[in-house]
């Protein structure tokens, strides 16, 4: 064991300098198809580019809002030119994209591989070793059985913390258990892990690694320390984290929401010990009954300085299988009420994403809305829309009211008597509702209570007004709930059927429709749904909301207002 230690912020200094001094990382052209596209609230921009070769996760800062224009869009080629660089508070590498150009006026330029860029990354880290002190912020087995975790400097002022990601393969045991807050001396070789796009210590001797038993030198400013701890007497825990950093705001944020009512049955428990072979992880909050039986893990992040970290599941998901659990749920400060939740699929052994009810009824507690005043989430769902649970579904309905095929025949048959009772004495009333509008009906037999029938336009070609009837179906749809107090409301992909609106073209006026309805609704603070489910039935419309829904810069589920 060497005797010499830098601390967690040195060793980053030296590898982006290393990055730096070495020009086959800097201004690189690199081409590939575009993925993944999302915006963070401080306008930084993230998305994949994957080339016959490799994936790397690009950025462009909000420095850039000339390169930021119109770009990137998911699907499309691009070139684009950048340079690696070193996410220092993430311990991920990336490529920072500093201009682009066409993809057929670029063929001059002389491409690098995504492979070949990370290949260099790698032999440029691989000869340099590291010795590094620092204290255990993140512990957890990764699927491949290799020991990650994660160190932080023990004297870092909260809002630049440095970390850095080291490695003990499958097989190298430490020779003490290692557990989150544990201080401790590594040295290994500089790497990177590719797809995670991390860099890394690899510590392949157990001799490598060492526990500190001396007190740390703390250089935190005295006047801090003593405002933490008075803090600490005088705030509850929940406050006391949120007070602290942004990451304990999402915590504070999930506890709230699992000490809710329709949590009755069950308690929180912060920081529970997650035992894995001789390790121990510790799961942010999670969710047990009165036996401290876990039915749920929460894992709560701070994301990165460039916002780019929203895949990064794997902690939660190596938790949940060291502890069986079934559910999980992760969160991060890019939205602090924005959460991911998972399920497992015993059947593939991995985790399904979840909405937030169904999480809920895998729970088999009430899915009521616990959604924050002024706001409305809207959730994405593969699905069939007569089992959706809400207080209204909409339905495609013919402009005669007769029964047609497709969602009307298989909401009217869900509904029942009922439900054709209802529109028999409006079709008498009305004879017959022309496309754009909406009438409202019992929902019968369906879980749902109501029903608003809306009659969507026939397609001819785009040019008859059918974009703006479009938008006028979902707009007095939601006018309608509004009118009746409906709190959530369930949509399938109107006219995208039998009348032939093609799904690329109304999937994005469908959600701007409903987008701009809601902000502007709640600028005025006037009511609307806080709940909105756009249920698809087929994958094609499913997958192209899905793709909307990123352009928007939505996850599946997320909040508005
Ligand atoms: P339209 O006549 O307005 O085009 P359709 O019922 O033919 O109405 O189709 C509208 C959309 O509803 C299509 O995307 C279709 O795939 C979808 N759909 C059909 N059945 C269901 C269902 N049970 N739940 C949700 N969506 C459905």
């Amino acid at each position: 064991m060497p005797t010499e230690f830098k601390n967690v912020s040195e060793i980053t200094q030296n590898l982006i300098r290393i990055v730096q001094d070495n020009s086959n990382l800097q201004n690189v052209w690199i081409q590939g198809k575009i993925s993944e596209v999302n915006r963070t609230q401080n306008g930084i921009l993230n998305f994949k580019v994957t080339d016959n070769s490799k994936v790397i996760e690009c950025v462009i800062f909000n420095d850039n809002a000339s390169l930021q224009e119109n770009f990137p869009v998911i699907g499309n080629e691009v070139s684009v030119k950048g340079q690696i660089y070193i996410a220092k508070d993430m311990s991920k590498y990336r490529f920072m994209v500093t201009s682009r150009e066409d993809p057929d006026a670029s063929l001059s330029n002389q491409f690098v591989s995504v492979s070949t860029l990370t290949n260099t990354l790698e032999t440029a880290l691989k000869t340099h070793s590291a010795e590094v002190q620092g204290k255990i912020s993140e512990i957890y087995p990764a699927p491949s059985g290799f020991t990650i975790f994660k160190l932080k400097d023990e004297t870092a002022h909260r809002q630049d913390d440095n970390i850095i990601e080291c490695v003990l393969p499958r097989g190298i045991e430490s020779p003490f258990s290692l557990e989150k807050g544990e201080r401790v001396r590594v040295s290994g070789q500089l790497g990177i892990f590719a797809s995670t796009r991390a860099y890394r210590i690899n510590i392949d001797d157990p001799n490598n690694i060492e526990q500190v038993t001396e007190q740390p030198t703390l250089n935190e400013c005295q006047e801090c320390h003593q405002r933490f701890n008075n803090l600490r007497d005088q705030l509850c825990p929940i406050c006391y984290d949120a007070s602290l950093t942004s990451e304990g705001i999402v915590i504070g944020a999930v506890v709230r929401y699992f000490s809710g009512h329709k949590f009755s049955g069950f308690s929180t428990e912060r920081e529970r010990r997650i035992p894995f072979g001789a390790n121990v992880g510790r799961a942010d909050v999670v969710l047990r009954d009165s036996e401290n039986r876990l039915f749920a893990i929460a894992e709560c992040k701070r994301i990165g300085d460039d916002g780019s970290d929203r895949i990064e599941q794997g902690q939660l998901k190596s938790y949940l299988n060291a502890s069986g659990t079934n559910l999980g749920l992760f969160a991060d400060d890019t939205d602090p009420y924005e959460w991911i939740f998972l399920k497992k699929n015993s059947e593939r052994g991995d985790f399904d994403e979840i909405s937030r009810s169904q999480f809920e009824k895998a729970l088999n507690v009430d899915p009521v809305s616990d959604i924050p005043p002024g706001k409305t989430r809207l959730e994405l769902i593969h699905g069939n829309i007569i089992e959706a649970e809400v207080d209204a579904i909409v339905n495609a309905a013919k402009a005669e009211l007769t029964k047609g095929s497709g969602v009307d025949t298989a909401i009217r048959d869900a509904g029942g008597e009922e439900i054709e009772r209802a529109i028999q004495e409006i079709a008498e009333r009305e004879s017959v509702c022309p496309p754009g509008s909406a009438v409202i009906t019992i929902g019968g037999s369906l879980p749902a209570k109501y029903v608003i029938h809306a009659v969507g336009p026939i397609w001819q070609g785009g040019n008859r007004s059918e974009p703006e009837l479009l938008a006028d179906c979902y707009k007095n749809s939601l006018k309608i709930a509004v009118e009746n107090g409906i709190r959530s409301i369930a949509f399938p992909a109107i006219s995208t059927g039998n009348y032939g609106y093609p799904i690329e073209q109304a999937a994005p006026i469908t959600l701007n429709t409903v987008k701009e309805f809601v902000e502007q609704a709640h600028q005025n603070n006037e009511m609307v749904p806080e709940r909105i489910q756009f249920v698809l039935f087929d994958e094609e419309a499913y997958n192209c909301y899905v793709k909307e829904f990123a352009n928007l810069g939505f996850g599946l589920s997320c909040l508005i207002g």
